[in-house]
């Protein structure tokens, strides 16, 4: 298989969010997309144009938008990290949003903690749904779909249980998409030659 190297992926925190936590997806998700993983986090977002008052959530949405007019330039997929609510108007909330086949994704901490269902922290376990969310929205990103196998990362949850039961990684008919997006990215560049 080809190297897909020149696909680079930047995970952004967006305060407030624990960096530390969003320190430990660094290795993971360089691991499973083999792509460069680059940490931003020098860039200090305003999301107060996101934030919906009457529900005390964020729109995912504009955080996206924000997001890509920020980092217009980026040539490579960009990932932000936030520790509020997201919701998008027709659900009561989501862990994350995706542009399909596009360059922004946004994922949250939020519901992903115990605290949320009223238990103590469970560090390990937030980590773990945290970079099953994030390789979801990421999938997203490079033009997968929703998968119909459950342990596959790109299945849907609508809850923090059906997060747990899936893995981290694509199945294979959602590996050999995604490896076959990147490669035949790096076809692309090497046109002419
Ligand atoms: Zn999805
Ligand atoms: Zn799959």
């Amino acid at each position: 298989m080809t190297s897909p190297k020149l696909n680079k992926i930047l995970i952004v925190p967006i305060y407030p969010v624990d960096f530390s936590l969003v320190l430990t997806l660094v290795p993971s998700i360089r691991e499973i997309f083999k792509c460069d993983v680059i940490l931003d986090n020098t860039n200090h977002l305003n999301l107060s144009s996101a934030y919906d008052s009457s529900r005390y959530q964020f729109n995912s949405t504009k955080i996206i938008s924000i997001l890509s007019e920020k980092f217009n330039n980026f040539n490579g997929k960009v990932l932000g990290v936030i520790s509020v609510d997201l919701f998008i108007p027709v659900l009561t909330y989501v862990f994350g949003e995706a542009q399909l086949g596009g360059k922004i994704s946004v994922v949250s901490t939020f519901r992903l903690n115990e605290i949320a269902y009223g238990f103590q922290e469970n560090r390990k376990l937030t980590e773990e749904r945290l970079l099953k969310e994030a390789v979801h929205e990421l999938g997203h990103n490079f033009g997968l779909l929703h998968c119909e196998n459950y342990l596959c990362v790109m299945h849907p949850s609508t809850s923090v249980e059906e997060v747990d039961i899936k893995s981290p990684y694509f199945c294979n008919d959602c590996y050999e998409k995604l490896f076959w997006q990147i490669s035949s990215k790096f076809n692309d560049y090497h046109d002419g030659k």
